[in-house]
C-alpha cells in the first residue's frame, strides 16, 4: 500500500479507537455523574423533588445522548480531514526527498529542496542539500582536475612533437634535440608522479610513518641538500633557530619534502644576490618551521589561491620550472600531519611556515 493512504488509515485506526474508549468510558461513568447531578436538583426542588427524580434522570441521559450523537460525528470529521493533511504534509517531504535523489542520481547536482519548517523532515532536507553541495563541489572539482591535466600536459606534448619533428626534418642538431626531448620527458614524468601523489593526498590516503625526531635534524638535512643549488644561484642560505627546541612528531620523510618543496620555491624565486632562512621556533606545543626570502613576493591578490592545484602567478615566466601542485601537496600532508602551512608575502619577499606538533618529552 503507498505511503499516503496507509498514514492517513493508521491515524484514523487511532481516532477509532480514541473515539471507542470515549463511548465506553461515557457509558462506564454518566449514570454516577447523572445521579449526582440528580440529587442536587431533588435538594434544590424541595419535598416534590424525590418524585421527579426518574424522569430527571431520563432526561438528563437523552441531553447527553443528544449531545454525543451530534459532536462525536462533527469531531470525527474534523479528525480525519486533520489526519489527511499531516499525512499529505508527511508525503510531500518525502516525495521531494525521493525525486531530488533521483536527480542527483541522474547527475542534477544542482537540485536543492526546500527547507521550511523546524520539524525532522526539514532537517533532513538540510542534511540532503549539504549532501548534494558537497557533491556538486567534488564534481566541480573532477572537472577542473581533468580539464587542467589535459592542459598541462599538452604544453610538453606539442614542445616532445616539435623537437621529435625538427629531429625528424633534420632541422636540430640530435644532441639539442634529444636534450630537449629528455628535459621535457622528465618534466612530464614530474608532473604525473605529482598529480598522483596529489590525488592520493586529497583522498586521505598517504601513509604516514610518524616518528619523534629533533627539529634540527630535519632543517641541517635540508641545508646540505640545497646548499649547491643556493650558491649557484648566489644566493645566501641561512640557518636560524630557538634552541633548544622540543622534539616533533611527524613523517621525517613527508616533513622533508614539504621542506625541500618550501626551499626549491623561495630559491626559485629570489635573485642572485638575496638570501633564503631556515628558521624553526616553539610555542604552544608545536614547532613552527619557516622558509624567508628575500624574492619577488607574492601580490596580495593571489596570495588566497596558490595552494589551489596548479594555480601560477606568472604562469608564463614559470612554465616548465614546477608541476604547480607542490604548494597543493605541501599543505595537504601538513595538515594530514595535524599541522598547518600559511603565507605571508610582500614587496620584500615571502615567509611560509609550517607547524608540526611537539612530541611529549625530550628537547634539542
Ligand atoms: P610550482 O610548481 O609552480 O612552483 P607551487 O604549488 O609550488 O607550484 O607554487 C604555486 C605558485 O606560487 C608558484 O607558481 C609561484 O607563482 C608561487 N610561489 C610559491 N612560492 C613562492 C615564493 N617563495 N615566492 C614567490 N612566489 C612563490
Amino acid at each position: 500500500m503507498k505511503l499516503y493512504p496507509r498514514l492517513f488509515l493508521s491515524h484514523l485506526l487511532v481516532i477509532l479507537i480514541a473515539v471507542g474508549a470515549m463511548l465506553v468510558l461515557t457509558e462506564l461513568l454518566a449514570p454516577a455523574f447523572v445521579r449526582h447531578h440528580v440529587e442536587q436538583m431533588v435538594r434544590l426542588i424541595g419535598p416534590d423533588g424525590a418524585s421527579l427524580r426518574p424522569d430527571l434522570e431520563r432526561g438528563m441521559r437523552r441531553t447527553l445522548n443528544s449531545a454525543l450523537l451530534v459532536s462525536l460525528p462533527l469531531a470525527l470529521l474534523v479528525a480525519a480531514l486533520t489526519a489527511l493533511l499531516s499525512a499529505r504534509r508527511v508525503v510531500r517531504s518525502v516525495t521531494l526527498l525521493r525525486d531530488g535523489s533521483h536527480a542527483i542520481a541522474a547527475g542534477e547536482y544542482r537540485r536543492r529542496l526546500p527547507e521550511e519548517g523546524r520539524d525532522e523532515l526539514t532537517d533532513l532536507a538540510r542534511h540532503y542539500n549539504r549532501m548534494a553541495g558537497a557533491l556538486e563541489r567534488v564534481e566541480q572539482g573532477r572537472v577542473e582536475l581533468i580539464s587542467n591535466v589535459a592542459h598541462e600536459l599538452r604544453t610538453p606534448l606539442a614542445a616532445l612533437r616539435g623537437y621529435a619533428e625538427a629531429l625528424r626534418d633534420r632541422v636540430l642538431a640530435p644532441e639539442v634535440a634529444s636534450d630537449a626531448i629528455v628535459r621535457e620527458t622528465v618534466a612530464m614524468e614530474r608532473l604525473v608522479r605529482d598529480l598522483s601523489l596529489v590525488s592520493r593526498v586529497e583522498a586521505g590516503a598517504v601513509e604516514l610513518h610518524p616518528t619523534d625526531f629533533r627539529p634540527g635534524e630535519l632543517l641541517r638535512a635540508a641545508l646540505e641538500r640545497f646548499e649547491g643549488a643556493a650558491q649557484d644561484r648566489g644566493i645566501h642560505l641561512a640557518l636560524q633557530t630557538d634552541d633548544p627546541l622540543p622534539r616533533v612528531t611527524a613523517d621525517f620523510e613527508r616533513a622533508s619534502q614539504v621542506l625541500a618543496n618550501l626551499l626549491s620555491n623561495a630559491l626559485r624565486h629570489t635573485p642572485s644576490g638575496g638570501s633564503v632562512t631556515l628558521a624553526a621556533h616553539a610555542a604552544d606545543g608545536r614547532v613552527t618551521f619557516e622558509v624567508r626570502d628575500t624574492g619577488s613576493g607574492i601580490p596580495e591578490e593571489h596570495l588566497g589561491r596558490i595552494f589551489e592545484r596548479f594555480y601560477r602567478v606568472d604562469p608564463a615566466r614559470t612554465r616548465g620550472e614546477g608541476s604547480g601542485v607542490g604548494l597543493t601537496i605541501a599543505k595537504g600532508l601538513i595538515e594530514r600531519m595535524g599541522g598547518t602551512l600559511t603565507v605571508t608575502s610582500g614587496p620584500g619577499g615571502s615567509t611560509f611556515g609550517f607547524t608540526l606538533l611537539a612530541a611529549h618529552t625530550g628537547s634539542t
